[in-house]
């Protein structure tokens, strides 16, 4: 293995006085999205490359739980508290409410979420709100069963059976994701909506990003202001208080409906002035911005018997390399990771 030493910077202007992980632009870094693995049950085209052009990693370079609760413990130690389990798929990792109890007995992590697709979480709802789970946040990007068999390559059945499960097991609110994607499910925002509002989850609709992928970005991509111009979402949503501003997620009320809507424009209204996170991928790569490929690799730092200082370090020089704003670079996407591979 050709690895770099990692210098330990004590004094680094990612840690200051203010303690806690800080940016070159003031950012406070106190979140982490940590992918468990990046392999999934589901096939959807946004989100990996085609099946033969996707490789997942061998499981050997996969961190194991002790080597995530490790770094999630230095992590916290610099001010990180709020964590989220993704993938991949994060049930398809076996005794994945092991690793919730894990990291949910660590000082200093008061908010533990996950995101997952939901085919498994009938069988684990229970465990994993047992275990110390907060938060789920489950992906739907349609209600009508041959076009989700079309997207995802799975049934429907089990994932809404997942929903309930996670309702009965009390987690509350469920927030919903739904990616946007033109000539595919934008005639289904309003069902969706109304799908969430019956059952008292927040449903939120998210711009597609152009990652390495199986889909036609250009293609398929719609801006949230243009879905909000579609005269059936216009007679469902209140869209007069829409701002912008650097918050991940705006948030408009259902006219007809109880609750609200949320819109995440990763595309249209770039929220990197706020953003306050760092993702560690299932192979132990850290990166500080989701579209930019630069990163540091921990579980080389850990493989080759390095300290919590080493770990500490690899953090602190990765919240220097944080890019001000994240560019995806449309031309360069066969570049690029895919969603599934960095962990969305
Ligand atoms: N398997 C889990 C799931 O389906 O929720 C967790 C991983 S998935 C990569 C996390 C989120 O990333 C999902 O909500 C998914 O819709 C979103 N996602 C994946 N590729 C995307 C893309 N190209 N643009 C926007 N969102 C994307």
């Amino acid at each position: 293995m050709n690895v770099q030493p990692i210098k330990f910077y004590p004094q680094s202007k990612a840690l200051n006085m203010r303690q806690g992980l800080y940016d070159s632009f003031g950012r406070k870094l106190n979140y982490l999205r940590i992918s468990v693995t990046d392999r999934c049950n589901m096939r959807c085209d946004y989100c990996r490359p085609s099946a033969d052009a996707y490789q997942a990693e061998p499981r050997s370079h996969i961190l194991s739980f002790e080597e995530i609760a490790r770094i999630v413990n230095v992590a916290a130690s610099l001010g990180v508290n709020k964590v989220r389990i993704t993938g991949g798929e994060p049930l398809v990792r076996k005794d994945l409410p092991d690793l919730v109890a894990q990291l949910s007995a660590i000082d200093g992590i008061t908010d533990l979420a996950m995101t997952s697709n939901a085919t498994y979480l009938a069988k684990h709802a229970t465990a994993l709100k047992g275990a110390g789970l907060n938060r789920i946040n489950i992906s739907l990007d349609t209600l009508n069963p041959l076009r989700f068999k079309k997207l995802t390559g799975s049934e429907i059945e089990p994932v809404l059976d997942g929903i309930q499960a996670a309702q009965a097991a009390g987690f509350f609110p469920i927030k919903l994701n739904t990616v946007l994607m033109k000539g595919i499910n934008n005639d289904e925002v309003v069902a969706l909506m109304d799908f969430a509002s019956a059952m008292g989850a927040t449903i939120r609709f998210i711009e597609l990003m152009p990652m390495k992928q199986g889909l036609d970005w250009d293609k398929h991509y719609i801006s949230v202001e243009d879905v909000l111009a579609q005269d059936d979402v216009q007679a469902r949503v209140d869209i007069s208080p829409m701002q912008t501003g650097n918050t991940v997620a705006r948030y408009l009320p259902l006219k007809h409906g109880k609750g609200e809507v949320g819109f995440i424009m990763p595309m249209s209204d770039r929220f990197c002035e706020g953003c306050n996170r760092l993702r560690l991928t299932a192979d132990g790569g850290l990166r500080s911005c989701l579209p930019e490929d630069k990163h540091m690799n921990l579980r080389d730092v850990i493989r080759r018997g390095g300290c919590d200082d080493d770990i500490r370090a690899v953090f602190m020089r990765s919240a220097l390399i944080k890019p001000e704003i994240g560019t995806y670079v449309f031309d360069a996407d066969a570049d690029k990771r895919s969603m599934i591979h960095i962990g969305g």
